[in-house]
């Protein structure tokens, strides 16, 4: 019988806990597994803020592919998705075709713009590592050219965060504690840096437990961080941003960074399939495959799943990706044997959001925490996603071990 082609494409959260948990179970007889990520390495989205705002290095949040997988079982194809064909069955890259017996889509995610004017253009967002590395270097040429000019531009030192959700308040964290140190690096003195976040809805981190959002206000207003909240982003121009502040007041921002933190969808390839998608999210049957196409799941980010005590729909998590990974290659390994396959149920243990290297704020197995006991527990979580991947040699080799710093 012909060996089928299982075709992952991504090796995000979701692609690569596939593939893993595939080559644990599968002979290397049993199957052809094929990886394709753009790159030759995985980045930690979920530390994405740290290596935007410069606390971390982009080598820090990323580890080779090739590291976690088995060559023996899984062939890994650097390259670029530019399209999937559905009804060809057919994934063409950069670099050649593959066809496939069961495909996993893991594209994760990108940035959303809601269509406001100019933030494609002018705003950086928090999307993959170059796009991180990107944002921590425009800042320190910011920085660097305000103490090298001799008329001096404060509006170079102004940094808008756009959305108060979890990657906004993550980032604005770290940035609270970069800034002393970019002040000190570039000779700056901190009174002329201003960091703000606006945001559009009238609350920071809708679904967080108020207290620890108090919390979480208090403590980056202690390092600086201002809120415009209630005051929706209308435009963006080289020059900064422009906020709604009331029925007919604007107020313009000038600002030498913006940062777009406030929205993600899907990957734009979803859109292309002929797949029906929201946001380049598909809304997945129970078993995580694409409505109507039997041999195609849909993982992480590209996924969309109504939670259905609350009617709507899960947020994008790493936690709910590798989960659903798990679960893929056992219903591939259910279709391979002629079985049912198994419905999808998310084990959902909490959710920590880091406020910077030494607080936090959420809650963990039903318990509500914050300071440095929370900045642990967060610590905690972003090792066992490293261990769930790759071990204990992965997790001793990229793991953050200053859990009580
Ligand atoms: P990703 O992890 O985004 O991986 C997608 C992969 O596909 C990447 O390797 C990418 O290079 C590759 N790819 C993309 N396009 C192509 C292409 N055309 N061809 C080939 N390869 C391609 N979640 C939590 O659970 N907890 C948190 O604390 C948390 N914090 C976050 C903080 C930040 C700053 C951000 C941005 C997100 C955070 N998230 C968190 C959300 C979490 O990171 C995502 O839900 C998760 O990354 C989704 O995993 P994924 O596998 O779908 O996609």
């Amino acid at each position: 019988m012909k060996r089928p082609t299982i075709l992952v494409l991504g090796a995000g959260y979701g692609g690569l806990s596939t593939v893993v948990n595939l080559q644990k179970s599968i002979g290397a007889d049993d199957a052809n597994i094929v990886l394709i990520n753009k790159n030759e390495y995985h980045y930690e989205s979920t530390w994405l803020h740290e290596a935007a705002a410069g606390t971390l290095t982009p080598e820090q949040v990323r580890y080779d592919v090739k590291d976690v997988i088995n060559e023996g079982k899984v062939q890994f194809v650097q390259a670029e998705v530019t399209a999937i064909d559905i009804p060809g069955k057919v994934v063409t890259t950069n670099v050649g075709t593959h066809t496939y017996d069961y495909l996993v889509i893991g594209l994760g995610f990108e940035g959303e713009t809601f269509g406001i004017t100019g933030l494609d253009k002018y705003a950086l967002s928090i999307a993959n590592v170059k796009a991180a590395r990107q944002i921590r270097e425009h800042i320190e040429y910011q920085f660097a050219t305000w103490s090298l000019e001799e008329v001096k531009d404060d509006s170079r030192l102004t940094i808008v965060v756009g959305g108060a959700g979890f990657t906004g308040i993550e980032f604005l964290g770290e940035l609270g504690n970069r800034v002393p140190e970019l002040c000190e690096e570039f000779d700056v003195p901190k009174e002329k840096v201003r960091v703000i976040c606006v945001e559009a809805a009238p609350m920071v981190l809708p679904g967080f437990d108020p207290e620890l959002v108090t919390y979480a206000v208090r403590q980056l207003e202690a390092k600086g961080i201002e809120f415009s909240i209630g005051t929706p982003v209308v435009e963006a121009t080289p020059e900064g941003v422009n906020i709604k502040k009331g029925e007919d007041e604007f107020e313009f921002i000038k600002a030498g960074t913006v940062v777009w933190a406030a929205g993600v969808r899907g990957n734009r390839l979803i859109e292309e399939t002929g797949i029906e998608n929201m946001r380049a999210r598909v809304k997945v049957d129970k078993d995580l495959r694409a409505p109507g196409h039997s041999d195609v799941f849909i993982v992480g980010d590209c996924a969309l799943m109504i939670n259905e005590e609350t009617n709507r729909p899960y947020p994008p998590t790493a936690q709910i990706a590798m989960q659903q990974g798990d679960m893929i290659a056992n219903n591939i390994l259910a279709l391979m044997k002629g079985e049912p396959t198994s419905k999808f149920v998310p084990d959902l243990k909490g959710s920590i959001a880091s406020l910077g290297d030494d607080d936090a704020i959420g809650v963990a197995f039903g318990k509500k925490m914050f300071g440095k006991k929370a900045s642990f527990m967060k610590k905690m979580v972003d090792n066992r996603a490293l261990f769930l991947i790759g071990g204990v040699g992965l997790t001793l080799k990229k793991g953050k071990f200053n859990l009580l710093k």
